[in-house]
């Protein structure tokens, strides 16, 4: 790979949110002419856009065509479908079009490598998992659609010994060479079916991730996701599986049995070498989902050649993100978990689910703005596992409809009313969850905050 030459010429950026910035301020560094382009107008705009250099040109509240089709480059951030008109206008006229990790990709010292982690759920947790097993031994860039964009790190002259990078749907339309040594797909469910027509155009987006690979790179593909075993199956790289899928050799998977309290086994055959198990006991990463997602995060470790006792230290020491599962709070044998990124019913199965269905111990906290999806699937979920159902937010109605059967259920309004409730009803050995199932625009400005309410009322009422 090599840095491409941009100097002189035609460089247009498309959408300014924080990767087309860096994607702008790292064109201008090369001596392009750039002109950035977003919709929306420039009080809409972060301030970053307006602390552009003067050398950078804008167009700003709309596109102009001539930008496009006149252009050397287009650059085009992940929020911006390539289905635009202009888009369209531009690729028809044979003008480059690359994504934003293209554009960065491009500028990573050769031989740089790197791991790209894709799939419809888990992605962020996966990353961040495999960019703190990496970090144990080397210096490490873990960015992309989680964090900071690819582009941004290439600006900072960090220097880094590998990259992880997450990435979207959205991104991987806009790669061209873009090559990971170490690709993996963790599952694929419909979604984003606003941009894609169908669930084969959103995962032949994701396919693009293996398109490239090289023999000597990996691909590693869940492999009860015929979907995300397909796409693999398209690389030219070595083909790894994980998951809870039907055993194969080489497959990474867990060992029956519980090694210890609230923990697993994982095994894995990296390499053609013998198999190694590594302890899964980090309460960080509860949940059969995070099991998938530690599977899949071992295998990228030790394929780039973090050695084994590394990856078991970085396992047991992983933090694990905010808001998904995250333990906020443990005093007088309760724990409090904050699950606010559980926007769906679906994140909230998992979430639920991590917990174990002996005795009734969680008090359950859901509700917010709902998405019209059924809250029926969660039911069978609820019997030897929730102690009661506390709803807030908008959807409580329909919650307590379908749910409220199944526990104690009380209707709470908000979610400090429902932690006051919780922290009345809780005795040693119980859990107050919150996983909403629902986003959190009725009450909060997004999911963080309204995860970070709940830390707060976590520390109030423990
Ligand atoms: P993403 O970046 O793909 O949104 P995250 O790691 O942020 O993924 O997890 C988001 C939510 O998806 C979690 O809160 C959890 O409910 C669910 N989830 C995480 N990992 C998996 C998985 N491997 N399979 C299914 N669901 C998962």
């Amino acid at each position: 790979m090599s840095n491409p030459e941009l100097k002189g010429r035609k460089v247009t950026v498309v959408g300014l949110a924080r990767s087309g910035i860096a994607a702008a301020r790292l064109c201008a560094r090369e001596g392009a002419k750039v002109t950035v382009t977003d919709r929306r107008p420039a009080a809409e705009l972060a301030p970053a856009v307006a602390a552009l250099g003067p050398e950078v040109r804008r167009r700003l509240g709309g596109h102009d065509l001539a930008d496009f089709e006149q252009a050397d480059l287009v650059v085009v951030s992940p929020g911006v479908p390539l289905a635009n008109p202009e888009l369209r206008a531009a690729r028809a006229r044979g003008v480059t079009i690359w994504g934003e990790i293209e554009l960065g990709w491009r500028f990573l010292p050769p031989g740089t490598p790197v791991v790209g982690v894709t799939g419809t759920n888990g992605k962020s947790t996966t990353t961040a998992l495999v960019g703190a097993l990496l970090s144990r031994d080397r210096r490490t860039f873990t960015g992309g659609n989680l964090g900071t964009p690819l582009c941004e790190h290439v600006l900072s002259g960090a220097p880094a010994d590998a990259v992880v990078v997450e990435l979207s749907s959205f991104q991987l339309e806009g790669i061209d060479r873009f090559r990971a040594r170490v690709a993996a797909i963790l599952n694929v469910t419909p979604d984003h079916l606003d941009r894609y027509p169908d669930v084969e155009a959103y995962a032949a987006a994701k396919a693009r991730l293996f398109a490239r690979q090289e023999p000597g790179d990996a691909a590693i593909a869940n492999a009860r996701d015929d979907r995300a075993m397909a796409m693999a199956g398209a690389s030219r790289g070595e083909r790894y599986t994980f998951g809870f899928g039907p055993a194969a050799p080489g497959a990474a998977r867990m060992e029956e049995g519980e090694p210890g309290p609230g923990g697993a086994a994982i095994w894995i055959a990296p390499n053609g070498g013998a198999p190694e198990r590594y302890l899964l006991r980090n309460r960080a990463l509860r949940g059969r989902h995070n099991r998938e997602n530690a599977m899949a995060a071992l295998l990228c470790a030790r394929l780039v050649g973090v050695p084994g006792a590394a990856a078991q230290a970085g396992l047991d020491a992983f933090p694990g993100l905010p808001h998904r599962l995250e333990l906020v709070s443990e005093r007088n044998g309760v724990e409090w978990v904050n699950d606010s990124k559980a926007t769906n019913v679906d994140s909230t199965y998992v979430g639920l689910a991590a917990f174990p269905a002996s005795t009734p111990r969680v008090v359950l906290i859901m509700g917010g703005h709902g998405k019209r999806a059924p809250y029926a699937p969660l039911a069978p979920l609820f019997a030897g596992r929730v102690k009661a159902l506390l709803t807030i937010g908008e959807d409580a109605p329909a919650i307590e409809r379908e749910l409220g059967g199944l526990a104690p259920t009380e209707s709470c309004g908000t979610l400090a009313g429902a932690a006051r409730r919780a922290a009345a009803l809780v005795g040693p050995g119980d859990v107050v969850l919150l996983s909403p199932a629902c986003s959190s625009y009725d009450q909060f400005a997004n999911y963080e905050e309204r995860g970070e309410a709940f830390r707060r009322l976590a520390r109030e009422h423990a």
